[in-house]
């Protein structure tokens, strides 16, 4: 059993306090907790392992009487025990080594990793190296005959994909010179929505983003913002109706048998079938929503969840990205312009770095 033991100081009205608590597995054998404050946080300790128990000690922070717990983890159980919050998750989890790093400087993160469950293959640079954050894979939506959203301006979704998707990439060399940037497609053609998973398997990709423009039927409307997608069943109408617009685009092939099986339950098993990184996918959509809207200004929709074909075949973590709505005058002045451009192909640079970092530590364990 995993029991986490957090300390901190008695409130005195000036140092910052714990606001919340996150709690995320990463596969079978890590967990990986982040500790929000409402400011800055100066101090915490290493985390340490006593009589099996993870102490994570915060000087100076003390715990807000509004803390709050949010956890992706099944088994858990909390209780404050003379003032120590314990945390109590899953029961055959042995943890045999934490660690922290700062994320930002309200947040720390702790990643706890496990014994028995998962052993690390002898080879520990070859495993490494097959999970290193070597390829990722850049995928602009539409192209050629399919056209996708067109703004309210008559600019074409397939032509702003591409040009945020050639940004980002010549970015990222840039930022992570050691990491080879793919794009499913560099010129205006048309490339099926189940290729576009393909061509980011077979280069070996790690990451796969698929870039887009958010549309309602009837323009100008109101709805704007950006928000990021995971594959999963759809939540919500919204979410279903933006699924249903982007798979539109097989219209456009030979084939469509292949997709015409995808029903709510088929998807279900195809979402179980990327489970082991579906994490990993939250993690970057959350990072995306997070930058893209602090350097734009575009609304934050937050991340959402619906069964996207394009994200179906991609064997790697995977996002679909609805960049702003070509429907909305206001941000479609804004992802047409260049510098509109500029800035959500940087933001999305930062959530990739953020991301690789987050990967990286969750590696190095
Ligand atoms: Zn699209």
């Amino acid at each position: 059993m995993l029991m986490v033991s957090i300390g901190w100081m008695p409130q005195d009205g000036t140092n910052p306090q714990l606001t919340r608590i996150r709690i995320q597995e990463y596969g079978k054998d890590s967990v990986v907790m982040t500790f929000r404050a409402d400011r800055t946080i100066t101090q915490w300790q290493k985390p340490s392992l006593e009589g099996g128990i993870v102490v994570v000690r915060f000087p100076g922070v003390a715990r807000s009487s509004a803390i709050a717990i949010d956890s992706s983890v099944t088994q858990l159980s909390s209780s404050v025990i003379r003032g120590i919050l314990v945390e109590r998750i899953r029961p055959k989890f042995v943890p045999v080594a934490a660690a922290a790093r700062r994320d930002g400087p309200r947040d720390i993160v702790v990643v706890i990793r496990a014994a028995g469950t998962t052993p690390r293959p002898p080879d520990e640079k070859k495993s490494n190296d097959a999970w290193a954050l070597d390829v990722i894979v850049l995928d602009p939506g539409h192209g050629g005959v399919d056209v996708g959203a067109i703004s309210v301006n008559g600019a074409y979704e397939k032509n702003i994909t591409l040009a945020i998707a050639r940004l980002v990439r010549d970015k990222l060399k840039k930022a992570m010179p050691k990491t080879k940037v793919m794009l499913t497609r560099d010129s205006d053609t048309f490339i099926e929505l189940y290729r576009r998973g393909q061509i980011a398997n077979e280069s070996g990709g790690k990451l796969f983003i698929s870039i887009h423009c958010n549309s309602m039927p009837n323009k100008p409307h109101p709805a704007n913002g950006c928000e990021t997608y995971i594959l999963r069943p759809g939540r919500n109408d919204d979410a279903t109706r933006v699924a249903a617009r982007e798979n539109a685009s097989v219209r456009f092939e030979q084939s469509q048998d292949r997709y015409a099986a995808l029903s709510e339950d088929q998807l279900i098993v195809a979402t179980m079938a990327q489970r082991s990184f579906v994490r990993l996918s939250e993690e970057l959509a959350r990072h995306i929503q997070k930058e893209v809207s602090a350097s734009t200004g575009l609304k934050n929709r937050g991340v959402n969840q619906a069964g996207f074909f394009v994200l179906v075949g991609a064997s790697m973590p995977n996002v679909l990205f609805e960049t702003a709505f070509l429907s909305n005058s206001a941000d479609a002045k804004l992802i047409e312009s260049p510098s509109g451009q500029e800035s959500v192909a940087q933001a999305l640079v930062k959530a990739i770095q953020r991301y690789a970092r987050t990967y990286s530590t969750l590696l190095d364990q």
